[in-house]
Order: C-alpha cells, then structure tokens, then sequence
C-alpha cells in the first residue's frame, strides 16, 4: 500500500495560505522569488514548493500540519537547508523554522543540557554555552548556519563525532508532532498511541531487524529501528532522529552539552597511500580519539596548488589526522604515544601547539572544499558519504577507486576514517549527449551493490533524501524496506510528510537541477 501524497496538490496556492491564516500562521509567502529560493538546498534536486510558512511558535507548526492534512498539501520541514542530499525540498508547503523559532529557550548547567527550538543555528547554541564553559559535541562543517533541527532531520555527526557522539547520541529528549497529530516524545510527557504501535511492529520483526540495524555507528541510512527494539528501551525520540521529517516535525529539543577538556593534541601519521592510512584505523580505535580523520597527497597537493602554506607532515602519500584530549599536556603526550605505538606508520609528528594543529586541521577544511573544484570536470554530491564499518575502511576504498576508473569517472575521498565515512565529490556528466543521466545512474547503482558487500551505509551523515532512497533496497532485504513503509503508515498514513524521501522513494535522477540539456555557450 503507498502512503504517499499525490505530487501536485489539486488545491491552490492561495486557499493554502488562506487556510493557514484562519488558523494563526501568518508569515506565509507563496510568491514566485520566495518559492524559487525554497526550491533547492545544497543539493543537486530542485522542487518548487507551493507556499513558504514560517512559524512565529512551536504551536503554529501544529496549526501548520492540521491545515496540510484538512487540504492533502504535503509538508516538508526545512531549518538552513545545507542538506546535500534534496532532504529539505518538497512540494506543498515548505516550513522555515530558522526565520523565527530560533531561541535557545534555557540552558541546565548541572544538568548539562540545552532546551531548544528548532530553528536554532548550531553556532547561536554554542555561543550561548560557551560562558557556562559548555559546548555542544557534534560539528557539522556547516556549523555557521545548520540548524540543530536540521542535525535531527539527518542525524548530522561531524569530524569530532568520534569523541562526542553523532546527533542521536546528543538528543536527551524531544516534543515532536507526528504526521498524524499526534504530540509524542519525552518532552511531551503523555503515553503514545504511536509508539504502542511501533512497538507491536518492531516485536513482530525482531528478526528483521536486530541483524540489521544498529551493525555500526555510521549506519545513518534507511529508519534507525534499533532504537525502537526494547533492549534498547524503545526510545522513540531517538528512532525519530534522522527520519528527516518523513515521520514526525520536531517542536523542541534537549540536547546534551558537553565540558571540553583543556588540552588537544594533534597525532599526525603518514603512510605510503590513503588506503594503507585505511588500514591502520581499527587498531587506533582502541584508544580515546576525539577524531580520526584521513586524507591523501592529492588534497595536499590542491591546498598547495591553491598558494596556501602546508605545514610540514609526516613522511608518505595518506595521512591520519588523530586528535585525543586530556586535563594536562603529559597526559594527551601519553596518549598519543600509545597511538603511534599502534599505527604503524612510516613517520609521525604529534603537535601540541594549538597554532600549528590549527594549519593542519585546516589543510583537511580547505582541501575538501577545493578538492570538488580541482577537476578537470564540474564535480557533484549525490554519492558523498557512505560509510563502512571500519574495519573494511580500506578494502572499500580500493573498490571505490576501482569504481570511480570503470566508469571513467574522478574524485577526490577523504573523509572520518575512525567512522568509516568517506566524503567525495564526483565529476559525473549530470547529462550526457542524449540528455540522460545514464552514468550518474550507474554509479549510484554499481556503488550501492558494492557497498552491500561490506555492510556499509549509504548516508554516513547526510541522510538519503532524493540522492539515495531509492537505493536502500540493495542496503536492506525486503522485509526491512516492507517495515519502512509500516512504520510511515503509523506514523504519517496520508504521506504527507517529504514525500519522495526514504518510503516510496523518487528515483533519485528524478528532479536533478542540471536535468534539461544545456546548449553550449556560443
Ligand atoms: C559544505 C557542506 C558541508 C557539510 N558538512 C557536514 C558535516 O561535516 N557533517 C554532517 O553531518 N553534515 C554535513 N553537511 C550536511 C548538513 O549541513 C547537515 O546535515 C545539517 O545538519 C543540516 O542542517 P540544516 O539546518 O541545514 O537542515 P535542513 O537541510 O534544512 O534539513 C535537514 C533535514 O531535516 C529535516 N528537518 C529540518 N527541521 C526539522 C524539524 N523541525 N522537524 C523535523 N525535521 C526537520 C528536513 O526536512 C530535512 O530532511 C554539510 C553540508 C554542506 C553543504
């Protein structure tokens, strides 16, 4: 049975917006400059909504989704839309939270814990820790302008995930809204209908899904049913993380704050190839490492390329970028020393000053921006960061290679080795002589078989969005795609929430941008 919204409302843009000013919401904006910005997000798809609404409280997003579900109008949440996978675009309504539900409304210090709307910008968060000397854990890249809503949706991470955990880890409780209603979650202190629901399923499944959920950290793909299976205490505000507003639209949100230890120190080491550095990361996951980071010549040489000064490194052609953390520098020293003992590397440098930590960190930061931008060919996400369990980190990137050559096809990976996660850009022809996107299809097609092979996942961070739900199905057998769809028609029976994303999924060469010919420039 589909659960999906129909694509096109048969309702008009303005009994929409006259529908959500009877019920309060009143910054609501169906113009055509307004819906053409909302259409995209850092990814390659494109989906113009109908209307924009962006709720003044918490309660106009319920007014919001009781309007949606009078009207069949699909709703897609959306904080600063840096998702790179089309989770942020949809049809219908498109609902900013980042313009007004932007409050860190306490902070706990004992409790160490944060009581936040959605809408807040991940860098406002640590700004209003920081004087209490707290801090949040995960780090997004986009840490400037991502929303923690947004980091729910997709259950971001970051480099320094090792140490502080992925979204998931950090969520102490939220109040969400299903897509039926329905106000659940540890925030909202009442019994559920839906989680009694969810809970039948998962015991009817069992079987399903304990070999297959919760194999490792970085397994972001598909709906994180562990959570639900009582050995880990049915958690439904946990399940609901990553489900990228397919399930329920998160009202407000605990999350854990953290103390930083005083001393960092940066373990540098250099081995003869990147996948060589691959190899190394299980016997350095034995230690406390904050991050483990990896990254090969050909990033080095761009960010020198780029004019900008590279610091000496350790001897080869693939780094591992080790940072651990302690209260006094003889600790993190011994630390680091035990982390060498292990590495087998062919050199290495372990850096205390937080200057020159600071210019290497920043070789990884530049290179992987540069790193998309120095190929011959435009380079595109839609196959960035997948992720395997470690141990096969360096078996997969040899396959990788071999993929990328196949299909005459180049990029550049580096990534959270101590995770599994490799991050790329590829320079696929988005549209080829005859206006199709045959390889991007292959690509993505081959990889996923590939990827199967090592247990890996799809989305390591980003969530699948428009870019890799049709593909879990080669991630997950038949009766876990079957159980997907279950769990939405618990939680969301009209779909009406993002359609197209992760149950009955659109092909993911549906809605490309660069989806029409270009004629070439005269
Ligand atoms: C250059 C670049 C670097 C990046 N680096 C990283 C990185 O290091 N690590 C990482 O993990 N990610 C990274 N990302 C991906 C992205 O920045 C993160 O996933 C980020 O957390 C998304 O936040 P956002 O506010 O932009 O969310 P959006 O893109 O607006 O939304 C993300 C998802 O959450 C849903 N959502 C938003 N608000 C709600 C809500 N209130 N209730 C329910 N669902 C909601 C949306 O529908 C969507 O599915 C990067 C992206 C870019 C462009």
């Amino acid at each position: 049975m589909s659960t999906r919204a129909p694509e096109t409302s048969s309702v008009g843009a303005g009994d929409l917006v006259a529908a959500l000013q009877r019920r309060g919401v009143t910054d609501v904006d169906d113009s055509t400059l307004t819906r053409a910005l909302y259409s995209t997000d850092a990814s390659l798809y494109r989906v113009v909504p109908q209307a924009v609404a962006r709720p003044r409280a918490t309660e106009e997003i319920l007014a919001i989704l009781d309007a949606a579900r009078e009207l069949q109008v699909p709703v897609t949440m959306r904080g600063a839309g840096t998702s790179i996978a089309g989770n942020a675009v949809g049809p219908g309504l498109v609902v900013d939270t980042v313009k007004h539900l932007n409050r860190v409304l306490s902070i706990d210090a004992d409790k160490q814990s944060a009581l936040i709307q959605p809408g807040v910008v991940h860098a406002s968060l640590q700004k209003a820790a920081a004087p209490l000397g707290l801090r949040f854990g995960p780090d997004p890249s986009t840490h400037t302008r991502c929303t923690i809503g947004g980091m729910i949706g997709n259950n971001a991470c970051g480099s320094r995930a090792l140490g502080y955990g992925r979204m998931v880890d950090n969520v102490v409780a939220m109040r969400s809204v299903l897509g039926t209603g329905e106000v659940v979650g540890g925030l909202a202190g009442t019994t559920s209908a839906a989680a009694d629901r969810l809970a039948e399923l998962t015991d009817a499944h069992l079987g399903v899904i304990r070999p297959q959920f919760g194999r490792f950290g970085r397994q972001v793909s598909g709906y994180s049913l562990e959570h639900l299976l009582p050995e880990h205490g049915r958690h439904l505000d946990r399940f609901l993380v990553g489900s990228e507003g397919t399930l329920g639209l998160v009202l407000e949100a605990e999350v854990r704050l953290v103390r930083d230890a005083p001393v960092r120190t940066l373990v540098v080491l250099g081995y003869p190839s990147m996948a060589e550095a691959a190899d190394a990361v299980p016997a350095l996951l034995a230690h406390p490492l904050v991050a483990c980071e990896g990254l090969d010549a050909r990033i080095v040489d761009i960010v020198r390329a780029n004019g900008s000064a590279v610091p000496d490194l350790p001897v080869g052609a693939g780094w591992l970028f080790a940072e651990v953390t302690g209260e006094t520098t003889a600790e993190t020293e011994a630390i680091a020393a035990r982390v060498v003992a292990d590495a087998g590397a062919l050199e290495h440098r372990v850096v205390t000053d937080l200057g020159e930590s600071a210019a290497l960190w920043r070789i990884r930061e530049d290179g992987a921006g540069l790193a998309a931008r120095s190929l011959s060919r435009p380079a595109y996400s839609g196959w960035e960061d997948a992720a395997v369990p470690p141990a096969h980190l360096g078996a997969w990137l040899r396959d990788f290679d071999e993929l990328l050559r196949h299909h005459d096809l180049d990029g550049v990976p580096y990534g959270h080795f101590g995770d599994g996660c490799v991050h790329v850009r590829i320079d696929f022809p988005l549209v080829d002589e005859a206006g199709r996107q045959a390889t991007f299809r292959s690509f993505l097609e081959a990889s996923a078989r590939k990827l199967a092979d090592y247990g890996g996942s799809l989305s390591g961070e980003h969530g699948d969005g428009r870019a890799r739900s049709e593909l879990l199905s080669t991630m997950y057998d038949a009766e876990a795609v079957r159980l997907f769809g279950a769990v939405k028609a618990v939680c969301d029976p009209e779909g009406l929430l993002n359609p197209g994303v992760l149950v009955d999924p659109d092909p993911f060469d549906a809605h490309l941008r660069a989806d029409r010919p270009r004629r070439n420039p005269p």
